[in-house]
């Protein structure tokens, strides 16, 4: 089973420390809901695991698959199996999505074992009718000028063609409405299996009525301060956050 293990993660953004001490283990069959208030470093956490430049891992450790996940390059993380979309993803000129995936899928498999151009389209159409995502999408270029909950759907599209081991999603949710919401809850769902392991990164409750998460996980003030099932989200959902702050004495 695929295994990302995050212990005692301190990040910083220039000089300041963001990260204070972040713990968690996602397996294969696991999907954990990360919530929490804005600018408790959850999209730093995001960040930092896929490697990017301005977040200095000050201390702690990550594993991918066993693996010192630091010691990893970023296009390596990917290739290995470990998904990040982002709550803002970036616009990339002159690559068109549908080559964007076909050489993100080819990147780790050997060169007599290349995805041909028809099982390509066969699997790209079949996943863009799930996703009831328009054919015109493939010949766009990546993101350029896609609107919020456009971006948000080819995400699950790269999502479901890749078939990473690890995901990261970030906002997913975020601006979407309800049956765009309902669209990118079935491409996760479809993912589930002991192959694939899922961190879903969420302000709000309401994605989790479609997608039933194993662990659900409070981030506060850089690390996580509870863990439950479920009904935690439904809780957070009915009560915000101010009943956590209480209980452990949290000053904002
Ligand atoms: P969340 O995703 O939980 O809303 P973020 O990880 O985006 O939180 O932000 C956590 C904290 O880090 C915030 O105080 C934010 O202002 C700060 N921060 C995030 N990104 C940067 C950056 N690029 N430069 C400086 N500070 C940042
Ligand atoms: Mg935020
Ligand atoms: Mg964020």
């Amino acid at each position: 089973k695929p295994s990302l293990s995050v212990k005692d993660l301190h990040v910083s953004i220039e000089e300041k420390e963001i990260l204070k001490g972040f713990g968690i283990d996602v397996k294969g069959g696991e999907i954990h809901a990360i919530m929490g208030p804005n600018g408790t470093g959850k999209s730093t956490l995001a960040s930092a695991l896929m490697g990017h430049p301005n977040y200095e891992v000050t201390s702690g450790e990550a594993t991918f698959n066993g693996e010192d996940l630091f010691e990893m390059e970023v296009d390596e993380r990917a290739r290995a199996g470990l998904f990040l979309a982002m709550q803002y993803p970036s616009e990339v000129s002159g690559v068109t999505n549908a080559d964007f995936i076909r050489s993100a899928m080819n990147a780790d498999r050997s060169e007599d074992d290349q995805v041909s151009l028809m099982q390509f389209i066969r699997k790209i159409d079949d996943k863009m009718g799930m996703l009831e995502i328009d054919q015109s999408f493939q010949h766009r270029y990546l993101n350029e000028g896609f609107s919020g909950g456009e971006k948000k759907r080819n995400e699950i599209l790269q999502l479901l063609m890749l078939e990473p081991k690890i995901a990261i999603l970030d906002e997913i949710d975020s601006g979407l409405d309800i049956d765009a919401l309902k669209v990118v809850a079935k491409g996760i769902n479809e993912l589930r299996s002991d192959d694939f392991g899922c961190m879903i990164i969420t302000h709000y409750q309401r994605l989790l009525n479609y997608i039933q998460p194993d662990y659900v996980h409070v981030m506060m003030q850089g690390r996580i301060v509870k863990s439950g099932g479920p009904e935690l989200a439904q809780k957070l959902e009915e009560q915000g956050y101010d009943w956590i702050k209480e209980e452990l004495g949290i000053e904002d």
